[in-house]
């Protein structure tokens, strides 16, 4: 069965690089027309030239102004916004005894709150024309917890409570909300770890390796597609077994 997202509109948050960009891509191989967003405009338009029907944004999804602003240019470069994927997301890391407070607003701001605003100001389309798939990019951590995560993990297990809210708020309106668990992928995010801390961690992993951007990618198109139209509310977990 082939999935056909022509006359779709989508917009990717965090989509210059990694798990982002892979979703991007694979949107747009569907016939969906994406809009790539990173901090740097010029970035995300270089970004947005590899992918046929993508154009480039600049927005820091930690400012409230520059979210308002990006839905507003989005929305009149592409004609709506029926597909949002909450993707961006940064770590600071530190054991929680340890944390300053700063990096737990950072990576709350940046992983949680910009969900909220970005959802926010997209669902207002979304309700008029009574169609919206919302997807938001969680991890298993915020399902399992990790030592020096506390700030992560409390934003991505915040983003769980805000898509099962979304979900049943907007399901009258055709809005369907659903959140996708990676567990370890290969990106920039996870690319400092040392060989021995791999191997250490790939044990751990039934399916014996790290998980590609593309793994997570199917997952959004066939959640962004009418083969997920009775699918709300859900987490699916895509972690190779990882946290079974
Ligand atoms: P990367 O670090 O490779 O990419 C992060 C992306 O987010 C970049 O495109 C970056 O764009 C963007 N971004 C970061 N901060 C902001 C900001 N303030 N405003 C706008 N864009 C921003 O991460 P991954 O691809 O690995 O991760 C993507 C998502 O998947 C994240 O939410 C992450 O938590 C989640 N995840 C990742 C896992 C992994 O193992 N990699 C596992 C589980 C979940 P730019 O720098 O151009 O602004």
């Amino acid at each position: 069965m082939q999935i056909d997202l022509t006359g779709k509109r989508a917009l990717v948050t965090g989509s210059t690089r990694g798990i982002g960009r892979a979703i991007a891509g694979a949107l747009a191989s569907c016939g969906a027309a994406v809009a790539i967003v990173g901090r740097d405009k010029a970035k995300a338009e270089s970004v947005a030239a590899e992918i046929t029907g993508a154009k480039g944004f600049g927005c820091d999804v930690c400012v409230p102004a520059e979210i308002e602003q990006l839905v507003a240019d989005v929305e009149a470069a592409l004609g709506g916004i029926d597909i949002l994927v909450n993707n961006a997301g940064i770590t600071r890391d530190n054991l929680m005894l340890r944390m300053k407070d700063d990096d737990w607003d950072a990576v709350l701001d940046a992983n949680l709150r910009s969900a909220f605003l970005m959802t926010r100001a997209s669902c207002r389309g979304m309700m008029k024309r009574r169609f919206g798939r919302i997807i938001n990019i969680t991890s298993v951590v915020g399902l399992m917890g990790n030592k020096g995560q506390a700030n992560y993990a409390s934003s991505k297990a915040g983003l769980i409570g805000l898509t099962k809210s979304v979900a049943k708020e907007l399901s009258s309106r055709n809005i369907l909300c659903n959140a996708i668990a990676p567990g370890f992928i290969e990106t920039d995010m996870t690319a400092a770890m040392t060989p021995e801390a791999r191997e250490a961690l790939i044990t751990g992993i039934p399916l014996e390796r790290l998980g590609q951007p593309e793994d997570v990618a199917s997952a959004v198109v066939w959640l962004a597609s009418d083969l997920a139209a009775y699918v709300t509310g859900q987490v699916i977990v895509i972690d190779g077994g990882l946290a079974t």
